[in-house]
């Protein structure tokens, strides 16, 4: 055959792999919006976009620093850098990390699938929460790995269920992930439950991952427990970042941090420590923001505080919600999202797919479906609350007209 008949294909590695977040329905909310209609986009928890600036302090350290910022760093960051996010470490009572058990990344999602690369074999296994944020799954996937998903119980506040996760371990299972805050559920878990995941994970040798990003977006009084404090006997990755709590998505800046028993995984490390340099450094300006963004005034506590933006939106989303008969909604202790339940016998409307791609046609606002987090199709979606009140007030009216319209 000639070459040039052939056609170019992507890697068979991607044939399953999908984010909904920016899919299909995504392109087809710019295919609307081309045509002059305006989209409510309610799909990507990106703050700035929505008037939620980052600390002028941080975008000043960027900018006075950003002639020292031309060369590469170290491969695992700045010495600042690091040693500001091993500083905060002390400041949550996690002991014993030092400055070289700190990577920092081009975002959490770089480490995300950095630190899958360096541990999948084909067919290993990684226990992964449904619903998940889900570049974990991908991720897994992409390495080469099996994404094997446990079930996050709604009617226990969406609290990660232990007998779940203890039934679906194999002698190929080498991982569990762990994402509290979470996204989309806005669920906060207990200690019980963390301590309940580091035991199972102890018990069988699995590398706890637990993606903290939203850890200081917290309502009415949650309190976050870091998965670091309860995993001692095998090794935990905790991952955060300047995204979320510092509302600097486009800077990408995250962390990751080695901690619990890191002489059983010296070999794994060496792992890390290699694919960190084959990709040279995180982008250099930003590692300079990290120390004055961990060391500085958090001002994401004004936001959160009852009285604070994100706080009155994410409440009002919830309220209108629950308000409408045939929807259900766990009520968010944490993070930027709800992901509330239609009780599709109540409707004519077949799945959340449907649900979806038709209130966006229908009503000009974009959400993501269950599906696109892992999670069955049953009706669930998830509503990002970064739009003003105004704005959210407008989103909800005509979810409840889309809704109305479809009522059995
Ligand atoms: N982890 C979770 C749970 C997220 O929700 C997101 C982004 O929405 C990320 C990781 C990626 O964050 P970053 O911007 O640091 O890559």
């Amino acid at each position: 055959m000639e070459r040039t008949d052939r056609e170019i294909r992507k890697s068979e590695r991607l044939t399953h792999l999908k984010y909904d977040i920016r899919g299909p329905v995504y392109e087809k909310a710019l295919e609307l919006e081309s045509q002059g209609y305006k989209i409510i986009s309610l799909n990507i928890g990106n703050p700035a976009p929505f008037g939620f600036d980052a600390p002028d302090e941080i975008v000043h350290d960027i900018i006075l620093n950003i002639r020292n910022a031309q060369g590469y760093s170290d491969s695992r960051g700045l010495f600042a850098a690091r040693k500001a996010v091993m500083h905060y470490t002390q400041t949550l009572g996690l002991p014993g990390v030092t400055i070289n058990d700190v990577y920092i990344g081009n975002g959490v999602s770089e480490l995300i699938l950095l630190s899958m690369q360096a541990l999948i074999n084909e067919g290993d296994e990684v226990l992964v929460p449904s619903p998940d944020y889900p570049l974990w799954t991908t991720s897994v996937a992409l390495c080469g790995g099996k994404p094997v998903h446990y079930r996050c119980d709604e009617s226990a506040d969406w609290n990660p269920d232990l007998a779940d996760i203890e039934s679906k371990i194999t002698d190929r299972t080498r991982a569990v992930v762990v994402i509290n805050p979470n996204n989309p559920t806005g669920a906060v878990y207990t200690p019980a439950v963390l301590e309940g995941i580091a035991r199972i994970a102890e018990q069988n040798r699995l590398i706890v991952f637990a993606d903290e990003i939203y850890d200081r977006i917290l309502y009415d009084g949650a309190t976050h427990h870091h998965m670091a404090r309860f995993v001692h006997d095998t090794l935990c990755i905790s991952m955060g970042g300047l995204s979320k709590n510092y509302r600097a998505a486009g800077f990408r800046g995250g962390w990751l941090i080695l901690s619990g028993a890191r002489q059983q995984a010296k070999s794994y490390i060496e792992g890390l420590t290699l694919l960190a340099s084959l990709r040279l450094c995180a982008n250099v300006p930003t590692q300079y923001a990290i120390q004055t963004a961990l060391g500085g005034y958090q001002s994401i506590n004004d936001l959160v505080m009852p009285a604070g933006r994100l706080h009155k939106q994410i409440m009002l989303a919830y309220n209108r919600l629950i308000a409408i008969p045939g929807v259900s909604c766990v009520k968010p202790k944490g993070a930027l999202y709800v992901f509330p339940k239609i009780d599709l016998s109540q409707f004519r409307i077949a799945d959340d797919n449907e649900f979806v791609y038709d209130l966006l046609t229908e009503q000009k606002v974009l959400v993501v479906a269950g599906t696109g987090f892992n999670f069955p199709n049953d009706g669930h979606f998830r509503i990002v609350c970064l739009p003003s009140v105004d704005e959210l007030t407008i989103a909800m009216d005509r979810i409840e007209a889309f809704l109305e319209s479809r009522r059995l």
